[in-house]
């Protein structure tokens, strides 16, 4: 599989509680695996995604799974500082074994994933099913999908729609707007 298009830089978050049958990476399971994302990773991080010469097209967060409970906090903080710092576009993709209706309703009533869904462009979403495997670039089984996420304000409540690339069932939910 591929982590989205252009070159990219990819961040892979140990932690995933989903346990599909067939996994191709149970050694990302346990949150405790891997190395510390360490301040001085960020910095290299918002450099390389600054540098024109470089020419990341943008981030890539996948595992494991990078809305994890261990996870969300740090994840949220990171593209909050990016944001912040990076002065050239880039767009951030995100992979999950949440369905897209369970995240849309995590985003409910834990902030941190509220704040990703709101800084990330596009999702691939849904556990892994072994009976469904297909070979596709971006995907490993035929219940997931590619989706776009996409937010329209109005004066009391930001609504979010992900719009599948195989075209039938857009999700949405709404949220109180934030002041
Ligand atoms: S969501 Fe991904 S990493 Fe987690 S168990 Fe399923 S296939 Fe493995």
């Amino acid at each position: 599989m591929v982590n989205g298009p252009g070159v990219r830089a990819s961040l892979f978050l140990a932690g995933c509680s989903h346990g599909c049958k067939g996994c191709h990476n149970k050694g990302s399971w346990n949150p405790r695996a891997g190395h510390h994302f360490s301040d001085a990773l960020q910095e290299q991080m918002v450099k390389d995604l600054q540098d024109e010469e470089i020419g990341l097209q943008g981030l890539s967060l996948s595992g494991g799974d990078p809305l994890h409970k261990a996870n969300r906090k740090g994840v949220s903080a990171l593209l909050e500082a990016l944001k912040q710092e990076v002065r050239r576009k880039y767009d951030v993709w995100l992979w999950t074994g949440y369905n897209p209706d369970s995240l849309l309703s995590l985003a409910r009533v834990d902030e941190s994933v509220y704040s990703i869904l709101r800084n990330v462009d596009t999702i691939v979403p849904s556990p892994f099913v072994e009976e469904l495997k297909v070979k596709h670039p971006l995907y490993g089984s035929s219940n997931q999908d590619v989706y776009k996420v996409d937010w329209v304000e109005t004066a009391e409540e930001a609504i979010c729609r992900l719009h599948p690339e195989k075209g039938v069932g857009v999700v949405e939910a709404t949220y109180p707007r934030k002041k």
